[in-house]
């Protein structure tokens, strides 16, 4: 018999496949970091009487939430342009903030703030997308949450690299370093179409098709976006990917607000994931990502919470709340995006995008042990009639009791494991200072 590491016994066990299923009395073995089987808790008992057994009655165990796109650094950018539109906060207050002040230690400190409020929300994995991604890989190893870093690229020249050819040569070594590391993987993060040419997409299309790596792009945020190419293309942003062959199974289009119905029989043809981000998308008024529509297209549709310079948060719980109810008022159907939708596009979803579903984003045999913990016996969770209601519709962040990526423990009712909270959040202090008195 295996080695067990420990076991959970749930009050609820919810594996996101088979898809809505919630299982009670059941415990989940955990091997070497992998999930060895899931069981009804009495035969755990008589089958592994000297485990290292966890009972944790009043919760619901569910896989790790999977932040499909963010932007992990710009959480020292909090708060800092709020209440604009895409363009002017882009071009007039963060582009210059980053000019300003990101270099690597900056880089370093927002990552750790960033991982620091993922983890204690429950947040096992994330896709990032910004400059010196080979530091927010080496936090994301040392504080030991899955991550899948870009390789960033954009035309325009930053302390990271000055032209995208420069981006690509350093992403690539970032990609060489982690190629065998358990937790973290690449992806090629061109920026968007108006900041990335097309013989640098053609240069990252090639080699994310040789490597295998998945390609994030912002696309159709906004209708002003959609018309810029229409201005000075004749064609629409998705129209000029589709003809550089970018549309692929690898490809995460980010936002997705302006969509036609030609273009979403596109991408359903073209197995395109779409990255959901309902909350920077209300927050900049970029428009509505049409999720009903492709969800019932059959396109995998995963969520995002953008970057905290846009949310203004990383709570994948609540994004989740937020992609169900919007859902519902842009299509007036009340059943659009039922509860159980939510949660798959929060998790198993985001791992499809990925490419990583086969070891992560569901509580399957063999897949790594990727699950929190969440405390449903608070006032505003009681009672629960229905736990995956309760989970989407009433729980928050703060009920989060356990994490574990690949079967370690990192974060255990308020203590970290990997990292001191107090030294990461002083950082955080220390640069908002800067930050905030530069400005005055
Ligand atoms: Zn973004």
């Amino acid at each position: 018999m295996p080695a067990i590491d420990f076991i959970v016994e749930p009050r609820w066990l919810i594996p996101v496949e088979p898809h809505g299923v919630v299982l009670e009395d059941h415990a989940i073995v955990i091997s070497a970091g992998q999930i060895l089987t899931i069981l009804p808790a009495q035969e755990a008992r008589s089958s592994y009487p000297d485990a290292d057994w966890h009972s944790r009655p009043n919760h619901a165990l569910l896989p790790g939430f999977i932040n499909t796109h963010t932007h992990a650094p710009m959480s020292l950018l909090r708060g800092c342009a709020d209440d604009l539109p895409l363009d002017i906060w882009l071009t007039d207050h963060i582009w210059p903030l980053e000019g300003r002040w990101v270099d690597r230690e900056f880089v370093r400190d927002a990552t750790d703030l960033a991982i620091l409020e993922m983890l204690r929300g429950g947040t096992t994995c994330f896709q990032d997308m910004y400059m010196f991604p080979d530091e927010v890989a080496a936090v994301a190893a040392e504080r030991g949450i899955r991550a899948c870093v870009s390789m960033i690229v954009i035309e325009a020249p930053t302390a990271w690299a000055n032209n995208a050819d420069e981006y690509i040569d350093r992403g690539l070594t970032v990609h060489d370093t982690y190629r065998d590391h358990p937790l973290i993987d690449t992806s090629f993060g061109p920026h968007a179409t108006y900041t990335v040419s097309e013989s640098s997409m053609k240069r990252i299309l090639t080699l994310a098709n040789q490597l295998e790596v998945p390609v994030q792009m912002h696309i159709h945020e906004t209708a002003a976006e959609v018309q810029q190419s229409v201005d000075n293309y004749g064609v629409r942003p998705l129209a000029r990917l589709h003809e550089q062959l970018a549309l692929t199974p690898l490809l995460n289009a980010v936002h997705m607000t302006q969509l036609n119905d030609d273009e979403i029989a596109l991408l359903a043809e073209t197995g395109v994931s779409v990255v959901h981000c309902p909350e920077s998308n209300m927050k900049l008024a970029s428009g509505t990502c049409p999720v009903t529509e492709l969800l019932d297209a059959g396109i995998n549709v995963a969520l995002g919470t953008d970057g905290a310079a846009s949310n203004n948060d990383l709570d994948m719980l609540g994004e989740l709340r937020t992609a169900a109810l919007v859902a519902k008022q842009h299509s007036s159907d009340a059943r659009s995006v039922p509860a159980a939708d939510a949660l798959k596009m929060a998790t198993l979803n985001g791992a499809r995008a990925l490419g990583i579903d086969a070891k992560t984003g569901s509580l399957l045999k063999g897949k790594a042990a990727d699950m929190i913990c969440i405390n449903l016996d608070t006032p505003s969770c009681l009672p629960v009639h229905n736990v995956l209601s309760t989970l989407v519709y009433s729980a928050s962040r703060d009920q989060v009791t356990d994490v574990w990526v690949a079967g370690k423990p990192v974060y255990e009712d308020g203590h970290f494991n990997n990292c001191d909270p107090d030294d990461i959040m002083q950082r955080a202090r220390n640069w908002g200072q800067r930050i905030t008195g530069a400005s005055q």
